[in-house]
């Protein structure tokens, strides 16, 4: 996940946050969107980078909105503050969330992330999330969408193989959430309603249902807008919510909650971590 657009939505958050006053700001908004949904309220998109778990777990507490912690996982030439890279640092993370009150995830990275870990440490994570905004340019390498210099080239055929990226990631990687979802590079977004068709959304919908994929609803990027989310909840989606904040900016969920409440979506629409033996991946070939 992006770390210059998160540093930049900081700022921006702090700033309606101070003017609210932080706690009457967070107490008032938890208890209104706690009556407002049959579900308990997650955020199942949390990153610690270098802020402390007691912290977070006090804000947690303080929100009434339980936090699925996710630092990024896979090898270390993928670049983020914090890459849980091998079996040991993945043991001490779990060790470190084990018997907090908050889901135990990570954020994957690249194609290849599964074959950092062995399975049975795997199988102690409670979900597993990944995006799509690191794809391959046209030498096979990896790059970040979201940093200059990334070139999009024609935009239809960008946007073709974009949705094959989302389903070829699906269909390879055991994954519980899919996040970020139909983010754009910053110059399509004018365009976005008309670059995500029915067929291309439809696509990515369905590699979600075949693989068993929950569709992330991010407050961090506003996406995906209603249309896809509606199409998703008629095609018997599941949904996650997520902030993709590091502290103190998880848990805020307004816009995922504003679509949820636009959807009517209830308890059964919405993804919770799986049971032992249900996880992605324990359940799916890699
Ligand atoms: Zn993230």
């Amino acid at each position: 996940m992006p770390e210059t657009i998160s540093r930049r939505s900081f700022l921006g958050r702090m700033a309606v946050a101070c003017a609210a006053g932080p706690g009457l700001y967070a107490n008032s908004r938890a208890a209104t969107e706690t009556a407002a949904f049959d579900f308990p309220l997650a955020d199942l998109h949390v990153h610690l980078d270098n802020s402390t778990l007691d912290k977070v777990v006090a804000l947690s507490k303080q929100l009434g909105i339980k936090f699925g912690i996710v630092e990024h996982a896979g090898t270390k030439e993928n670049k983020y503050p914090v890459v849980l890279s091998n079996d040991e640092e993945l043991t001490q993370y779990l060790d470190r969330l084990e018997g907090q009150p908050v889901y135990k995830g990570v954020q994957a990275e690249w194609v290849d992330w599964m074959s950092c870990f062995s399975k049975g440490v795997l199988a102690r994570l409670e979900y597993v999330l990944t995006d799509a905004m690191t794809i391959r340019n046209a030498s096979g390498q990896r790059v970040k969408m979201w940093e200059s210099g990334f070139e999009i080239g024609e935009k239809q055929k960008f946007m073709d193989r974009y949705v094959d990226w989302h389903v070829e990631i699906m269909a390879t990687e055991p994954l519980d959430v899919f996040a970020n979802l139909t983010w754009l590079p910053a110059t399509l977004m004018p365009e976005y309603d008309t670059l995500w068709t029915t067929q291309r959304m439809e696509k990515i919908i369905r590699a979600a249902l075949q693989y068993g994929v929950a569709l992330e609803i991010s407050s961090s990027f506003k996406a995906p807008r209603l249309e896809f989310l509606k199409t998703a909840k008629a095609a018997g989606a599941k949904f996650s919510l997520g902030s993709n904040g590091r502290y103190p900016n998880m848990g805020k969920l307004d816009y995922s909650l504003s679509m949820a409440r636009s959807l009517g979506l209830q308890r059964q629409d919405m993804f919770v971590p799986p049971a032992d033996g249900q996880k992605a991946v324990q359940r799916r070939k890699f």
